[in-house]
């Protein structure tokens, strides 16, 4: 996703996404009218939910987006 898209979408969101908004592993699917906050280590370990409850304040998986 690229930068400024990802900055839109962040935009339109009606809740802080806390950590997620700086994950890599955060996916923003849209429809017409919202923003949902999607994890993407859900789909490969069930022990991240999908659709986390906002905001994320601690996360085992958080990795910093662009981090080395
Ligand atoms: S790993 Fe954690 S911080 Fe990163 S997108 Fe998933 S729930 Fe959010």
């Amino acid at each position: 996703m690229e930068p400024a898209e990802r900055r839109r979408l962040l935009a339109a969101l009606t809740a802080h996404p806390g950590l997620c908004a700086t994950c890599e592993h955060l996916q923003l699917p849209a429809s017409k009218r919202s923003v949902f906050v999607r994890c993407g280590l859900a789909d490969a370990d069930p022990g991240f939910v999908r659709y986390p409850p906002l905001p994320v304040r601690l996360c085992r998986g958080y990795r910093q987006q662009g981090a080395p």
